[in-house]
């Protein structure tokens, strides 16, 4: 199915609206949902004050909680069961390659009422260079993907995720033609750096507390974003911040009357390109001796229960993060912030599942890094052929050196 006709037929459908407000039946403490955001693609094309000028029409003290790069079990799994015991409705954005692998997880995330948009079929970096062909087949296929999984294309929201924010003008504009609305974020909390859970939090509220609102970048296959979600949910609504779900328009469901100011947050201030205000905050620093204090509603899963076989063995191969300028902004456009400018520098250790199927190699999500054979899991059927080519994106595979934690710069294996 074209992808024309399938959006055409979203605004058919349309999407459910989650229940009001504070109804979270058995969990008085929870954060809840307080209302959908509902939005209409065709009139605002591109979202998110780390690389545009409009972002979403939130009110002060609203957070859309964003996960990229899933669905990966048994985090994304874990992830689901923290939001369900918080009744907190979130915004995917879904690879197809991991949707072909997990499609059982995906109807998960869409039974639970979160809106599903996509991320492309590969999760290559090379949008920037890519000819409008390969873009195309790479944000079809990941839709197609991810359709193939829910059953139903009119159930994925048009939006989209560029893998590592690395927009370019041929896939904005063909985002665009297709009525699809590009995503980037407000602020990232860093969950792909290998920092602590106490550390995703914290970057996570100083950013939040900065800007008063906004779209908070987070991926539900990282371990510390399992460990940190608890304590970020609570630490949200002690500070009085409310959770918005971000749904499309369509018939049943119209859009939100907004203004067009409300589409420019903090209007001049950040329209001049203000995207790293963490050090500009007049909020108070996050207290993290009050986040690790308060008693988590999941215990931190042990390694071994969240799927690790070994958290951080003792030899990786890894690929040294790429220093990239970002791309020179466009009029109209905000340049990347220095922080976290791709969310992939270091993918999450592979993880193996007793009794299930393999999560696919970090590599095979566009992540450039490979475990040492001992750790390495079996392939899917289908994956070996590709990763034989050590090219699963289309792309070269870069030159990878064996770094051991004897050797391994310290920041990089904390
Ligand atoms: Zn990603």
């Amino acid at each position: 199915m074209r992808v024309g006709t399938l959006f055409g037929l979203l605004f058919v459908v349309g999407f459910a609206i989650p229940a009001h407000a504070g109804d979270c039946p058995g969990h008085p403490d929870a954060i809840g949902t307080s209302r959908a955001l509902v939005v209409d693609p065709t009139e605002h094309v591109r979202l998110g004050t780390m690389q545009y000028r409009e972002t979403l029409p939130l009110e002060d003290h609203e957070v859309v909680l964003t996960f990229d790069d899933g669905p990966l079990p048994p985090y994304t799994k874990r992830i689901l069961e923290v939001l369900a015991a918080q009744c907190v409705k979130a915004n995917y954005f879904l690879i197809g390659r991991m949707a072909q692998a997990y499609p059982e997880v995906v109807r998960e995330i869409h039974a639970a009422g979160h809106t599903i948009g996509t991320h492309s079929q590969t999760h290559p970096y090379t949008f920037p260079r890519m000819t409008l062909a390969k873009a195309q087949q790479e944000v079809d296929q990941g839709i197609a993907s991810v359709a193939a999984a829910l059953g139903d294309p009119a159930e994925i929201a048009p939006f989209f995720r560029i893998p590592g924010l690395s927009r370019s003008e041929v896939i904005e504009s063909y985002l665009a033609s297709r009525s699809i609305m590009t995503w980037s974020a407000d602020f990232p909390a860093d969950d792909w750096r290998h920092i602590s859970a106490s550390e995703v939090i914290h970057r996570a509220i100083t950013r939040l507390e900065a800007k008063g609102k906004g779209i908070l970048l987070l991926h539900d296959i990282q371990p510390a974003t399992v460990v940190a979600l608890p304590g970020l949910l609570r630490e949200l609504k002690r500070r009085g911040f409310r959770i918005v779900q971000v749904v499309p328009a369509s018939a049943t469901a119209p859009k939100t009357p907004t203004t067009p100011e409300q589409w420019v947050m903090n209007g001049a201030r950040d329209a001049k390109g203000d995207t790293t205000s963490d050090t500009k905050s007049t909020a108070p620093p996050v207290d993290i001796t009050t986040v690790d204090s308060v008693p988590p509603v999941l215990p931190p899963p042990r390694p071994k229960e969240i799927g690790v076989a070994e958290p951080l063995g003792p030899q990786f191969i890894l690929t040294p993060p790429a220093t990239r300028a970002p791309a020179r902004p466009k009029r109209g456009q905000i340049a990347l912030p220095p922080i976290a400018p791709s969310p992939h520098d270091l993918g999450p250790p592979t993880a193996v599942i007793d009794g299930g199927l393999p999560a696919p190699g970090a590599s095979k999500i566009g992540h450039q890094l490979d475990i040492a054979p001992a750790l390495a899991p079996a392939m899917p059927a289908g994956a070996a052929s590709n990763a034989s080519r050590g090219d699963v994106t289309g792309s070269t595979k870069p030159k990878t050196r064996r770094v051991t934690t004897a050797n391994m710069p310290k920041s990089k294996i904390r």
